[in-house]
């Protein structure tokens, strides 16, 4: 199921999210004991979405619920429905996609409480954020692997993939299935067939529908912002690349103190994922910024001691990385529009001097799409006249031949050659 939230002046969708994050080795000799999962500081699965569901009720004005089911899975997401007439930005967030993953659902519900205004977010100024805001429509899945969240909190702190083994940021269908030669089914399985689970799925449908400009998936594992590609080890180049590079690099001076890995997943991470949903997003979607983030990662833990290398343990570090990631986000709500516009009025015909405003920007994207439209209609027309001429030639050619041919012999025995030729 999902449960789906939406304020008035923005959209959110909650769902389901996940992307790559440290592959580790299984079985590491190590006798020291596992970290537990800490529920002073995180919320349980239920309790976490009771959350947000109480949220949504204490705003009703800002905040609607829905929730989807898809075969046996459930899912909780969040979407509002846009009145306003204007165009607005439309920014997807996927958190949880991975089940051992918690602190990313734990930045969901942050980053949520920030925008229905119950917390705020230390040096920004309200208005200019709620300027900002009120121009996007932002849709967020706070917790994609509920099935295997729920392992996690039963006691496999290790598992990463959904209910029935499968690993979500596997099972999309670019380059899917194709195995490394380190290849490990426990972390990476990818499934039967490209969406053989049913949290992608929903994930697919709700991209396709939605069409975001902006595609985030929050994973935990270490500290990095990638863009495409995670199955390969290079970028998209030019434009789409230079936008969202410069984004990225001012998230990571701004948020990350430069920390941050910043590149390709494939190129950046140390292995080439492959059938992973980011991929998916820019090169089928046509998301013109798609990301993965990962947002924590103790790489001093031993890799048996799951919660500990993907989670902060303890509470300043706990809300460090909420406060410096929802900051980030808020950073990316602000810049990814302009972002957008700027690399558009550089792409266009007609050169800007001065930076190209959001609804500008949105203006430019909602005409281009009527002018492709526009051209499909233009060149279907174009074809059905020249179908029309041929067929008007065919039937002078078809009279002459019969003409010809009658001329050559008596009019009584016309005709009959002429019906019995037919099916010849
Ligand atoms: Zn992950």
């Amino acid at each position: 199921m999902a449960d789906l939230v939406s304020l008035s002046s923005f959209l959110f969708i909650y769902f389901l999210s996940s992307f790559q994050d440290l592959l580790f080795v299984n079985g590491e000799p190590n006798n020291k004991p596992l970290t537990p999962i800490n529920y002073d500081l995180y919320h349980s699965s239920g309790n976490l979405m009771d959350e947000i569901k109480a949220m949504v009720h204490r705003h009703p004005d800002k905040l609607s619920m829905e929730t989807i089911k898809a075969g046996n899975r459930g899912y909780g997401a969040e979407i509002a429905r846009d009145n306003a007439e204007r165009p607005k930005l439309r920014i997807l967030l996927s958190f949880g996609q991975h089940g051992r993953e918690l602190i990313t659902s734990e930045l969901a519900l942050r980053i949520l409480s920030i925008l229905s205004e119950e917390k705020i977010l230390p040096d920004k100024d309200e208005a200019s954020l709620n300027s900002t805001l009120d121009k996007l429509v932002i849709k967020v899945v706070p917790m994609e692997n509920l099935n295997g969240r729920k392992l996690v909190e039963g006691g496999d702190l290790c598992e990463r993939r959904n209910g029935r083994g499968v690993d979500l940021n596997r099972n999309w269908s670019v380059d899917w299935g194709k195995k490394e030669k380190d290849y490990d089914p426990y972390e990476e399985n990818p499934g039967i067939a490209p969406f053989s689970e049913p949290e992608s799925q929903i994930m697919r449908k709700l991209a396709i529908s939605f069409e975001p400009h902006i595609w985030i998936n929050v994973h935990s594992g270490m500290e990095a912002l990638f863009m495409p590609y995670d199955h390969k080890n290079t970028t998209p180049d030019g434009l789409p690349l230079q936008r969202m590079k410069s984004l990225l690099e001012e998230v990571n001076q701004l948020h990350c103190q430069k920390r941050c890995m910043i590149g390709s997943g494939g190129g950046s991470v140390g292995y080439f994922a492959h059938g992973t949903a980011t991929d998916f997003m820019y090169d089928v979607v046509r998301v013109p910024m798609a990301f993965t983030f990962e947002i924590y990662g103790d790489g001093t833990t031993s890799s048996r001691d799951c919660f500990k290398m993907f989670n902060p343990t303890d509470l300043a570090s706990y809300n460090s990385v909420l406060n410096d990631w929802s900051a980030a986000f808020f950073t990316i709500f602000k810049l990814g529009p302009h972002q957008l516009g700027e690399i558009q009025s550089k792409a266009s015909v007609f050169k800007l001097d001065k930076l190209v405003s959001i609804d500008e920007y949105l203006d430019g994207y909602l005409m281009e799409r009527r002018n492709r439209y526009g051209k499909k209609m233009e060149v279907l027309e174009l074809g059905m006249q020249e179908i029309r001429t041929y067929y008007r030639l065919f039937l002078l050619s078809s009279v002459l031949l019969l003409c010809m041919f009658c001329s050559r012999i008596s009019k009584t025995k016309c005709s009959r050659p002429i019906v019995s030729a037919i099916p010849l």
